[in-house]
């Protein structure tokens, strides 16, 4: 790929710290971002975040159709203007939290590609609420905290396993690409950030019969931290059932694979879903 040129510097937008506005400046980091989504001239892809367009403007000189979601109403009128002759440019002025992604979607079985550069303050809501499109998602590359991705990525036992790990692990594929320091950003965050690249399963290797019961479930298993599985699970499995999985009761949630907590919430609907024996009523 040819080396672009680099972002535009000083076009006088106030950077605004509630919507996490902290614009890619280097030209390389961009380039080497822009390598790793690999985009693709037939690609219907999806910018959250276009800022002042660093990821948006390599990437429209690829793909057919970008839909780019901004919530700052100060960049929609500079984004239109600038890219305003490029067909596949395609703007919503709408918060990411909240999107529609079907409505994006030309079939039922039509496939995007997500990217960007993601508000910190907003990225575990915002991975939260675009899980419930994974089925139509093809790839999802993301410019997170670092320490996010590393959560994202962790191996069970690890010391960032948690919540998350379990939920993206369990729809995603998921990868940390590289890191990229706060000096390549204007202003410069005060933390580190890193590029995950997220995989959505065609066919999930594992499969929870309620993925709704799922996600609760998951919470409620982190719900203290440091404490026992029979603990946090108090009132939903007692030590025998969790045994009767073959899970020790009194290991802790972080250091049990995503296959223990489809295996305990899928034994937990069944139990649920028993009628209870009448000498019980
Ligand atoms: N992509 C640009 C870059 O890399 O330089 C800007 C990235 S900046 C970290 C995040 C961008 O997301 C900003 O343009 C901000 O206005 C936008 N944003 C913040 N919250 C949003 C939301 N809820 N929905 C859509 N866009 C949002």
């Amino acid at each position: 790929m040819k080396n672009r040129t680099p972002p535009r510097q000083g076009s006088g937008h106030q950077h605004k710290k509630e919507f996490g506005q902290n614009f890619l400046n280097n030209g390389r980091v961009i380039d080497r971002i822009v390598a790793a989504i690999r985009p693709q001239a037939e690609d219907h892809m999806v910018e959250i975040g276009p800022g002042e367009a660093a990821l948006t403007e390599p990437l429209l000189s690829v793909v057919a159709h970008l839909d780019i979601l901004e919530i700052d109403q100060d960049l929609i009128g500079p984004l239109k203007a600038r890219f305003a002759l490029c067909p596949a440019f395609h703007l919503h002025h709408a918060d990411a939290l909240s999107f529609d992604y079907a409505q994006l979607l030309k079939s039922p079985e039509a496939s995007l590609r997500v990217v960007g550069n993601l508000p910190y303050n907003i990225s575990s809501p915002l991975l939260f609420h675009l899980l419930k499109y994974a089925n139509n998602l093809i790839d999802m590359h993301f410019m997170l905290q670092k320490e996010v991705v590393e959560r994202i990525c962790a191996a069970p036992g690890s010391k960032t396993f948690g919540r998350l790990s379990v939920m993206m692990q369990y729809y995603c594929q998921t990868e940390y690409l590289f890191e990229v320091g706060p000096e390549n950003f204007t202003p410069p965050p005060k933390v580190d950030s890193a590029i995950v690249r997220l995989l959505p399963y065609r066919q999930k290797p594992l499969l929870a019969h309620d993925e709704a019961l799922f996600e609760n479930f998951v919470r409620q298993c982190f719900a203290l931290k440091r404490k026992t599985l029979r603990n946090n699970l108090k009132g939903w499995l007692n030590a025998e059932q969790i045994e009767a999985c073959g899970i020790d009761p009194s290991a802790r949630a972080e250091t049990l694979p995503v296959a223990a907590f489809v295996q305990l919430c899928n034994y937990y609907q069944q139990a649920a879903s028993q009628p209870t024996p009448p000498d019980l009523v």
